[in-house]
């Protein structure tokens, strides 16, 4: 039987992954379609959680572990008046509770083993659906905004500029058994993202009036105030703006769109990604199921029911993280409150198991 042609355009973490998992398909054939002359490498690293990483580890064929940090212990931090209160700690002996990557690493890596494959890789820039013809399906992962997606969606897609950028880059340190932490700050939530034993990256949220002179400097001074050392080197600063997008439609005909333009959401859970791992898990089940019956993509409803799957958990999280970010940003008539309340939030036991589960295996159970 000729099997059925899938195009995924975009080569970031979302299509290089969409990729692997659809070409896993008994009866699809899969093309990769990436932008040319890329100058701006992606200096970050991602945490995902441990259900994802098993997800990832289904996917990809001898998945290279040593590209993952395991990570076991997860301090919060809040900026108090005269303290940094460590109000929430997730801690697990035996297990892990999520893994750190380096972006370019593991893009490299993904691109390497879809080569070995053999799937078909393109290199040219679409600025125009007509430029992908005979396709049964076609993946857009282009990111968090494409002119192209407005061939697809209508309008009321929910929009947020947090006026803000996240400032990331990488540390060296000779700290001894640093653990994955986040610090809310006053100026904004800081992560601290160990990707190797002397090596971690930081993600720094702040407002886009903030001064940025001497940024390096500032930065360096605030994590060795918080980690109590003298000692650090930073490379690789990137900064990023921050926003809110969160899409309604999803597809149109056989287009859909994939990965960060599905939903774009502030950094401070660390949630972006492993939305797009949940939404690539859930389409690679669906179209196995369709391709299973042998119905043909183009009018099966895979699209439809990848949305109906999808769409409550990336909105209602996209606005969970939302109002998280919303609580610890500071406030008048919050701010006198907030201590009291996280001193309740770190006794209440129900809640960090909620809140663990969550993060690792989102809302669908
Ligand atoms: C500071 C920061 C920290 C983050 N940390 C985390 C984290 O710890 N955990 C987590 O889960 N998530 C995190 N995220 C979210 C995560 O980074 C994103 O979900 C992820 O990078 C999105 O990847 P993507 O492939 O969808 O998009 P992109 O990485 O933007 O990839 C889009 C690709 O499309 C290509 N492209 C664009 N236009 C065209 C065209 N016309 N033709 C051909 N190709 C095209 C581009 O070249 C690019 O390769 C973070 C986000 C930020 C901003």
């Amino acid at each position: 039987m000729k099997k059925q042609r899938i195009c995924i355009v975009g080569d970031g973490l979302s299509g290089l992954i969409t990729t692997l998992a659809l070409n896993k398909l008994d009866g699809l054939e899969v093309h990769l379609i990436s932008k040319k002359n890329k100058l701006l490498k992606d200096k970050r690293t991602t945490a995902i959680s441990a259900s994802n990483f098993d997800f990832l580890n289904s996917v990809v064929d001898k998945l290279d572990k040593k590209l993952f940090w395991p990570s076991n212990k997860i301090n919060l931090f809040y900026e108090a008046k005269d303290q940094n209160m460590n109000f929430l700690n997730f801690n697990e002996d035996k297990k892990n509770l999520m893994y750190i990557f380096e972006n370019d690493k593991v893009k490299e890596n993904l691109l390497k083993k879809i080569k070995k494959k053999k799937i078909k890789t393109l290199q040219k820039n679409i600025n125009n659906l007509k430029d992908l013809k005979g396709y049964d399906m076609i993946i857009l992962c282009l990111g968090r905004s494409s002119k192209i997606y407005q061939n697809i969606i209508d309008k009321r897609s929910l929009d947020k500029d947090y006026k803000e950028v996240a400032i990331t880059g990488y540390i060296k340190h000779n700290l001894k058994n640093l653990n994955t932490a986040q610090y809310f700050l006053k100026d904004g939530p800081l992560a601290i993202l160990p990707f190797s034993k002397n090596s971690f990256s930081y993600v720094w949220s702040l407002n886009k009036d903030f001064p940025k002179k001497n940024i390096n400097a500032v930065v360096k001074s605030k994590i060795c105030e918080l980690l109590k050392t003298k000692n650090i080197k930073i490379s690789n600063q990137q900064s990023y703006p921050l926003m809110l997008n969160l899409k309604r439609t999803y597809y149109k005909k056989d287009i859909l769109i994939l990965g960060e333009g599905l939903h774009t959401v502030h950094p401070v859970a660390g949630q972006g990604f492993n939305l797009v791992l949940r939404d690539i898990n859930k389409l690679q089940e669906i179209l196995k199921y369709y391709t299973g019956l042998g119905m043909s993509l183009k009018s099966c409803p895979a699209l439809e029911d990848f949305t109906n799957n999808r769409k409550a958990e990336n909105i209602i999280t996209g606005l969970g993280i939302d109002l998280t970010h919303h609580f610890f940003k500071q406030n008048k008539l919050l701010d006198p409150f907030k201590e009291s309340i996280l001193k309740n939030v770190s006794k209440n036991n129900t809640l960090k198991k909620i809140s663990k589960f969550i993060s690792n295996q989102g809302l669908s159970i």
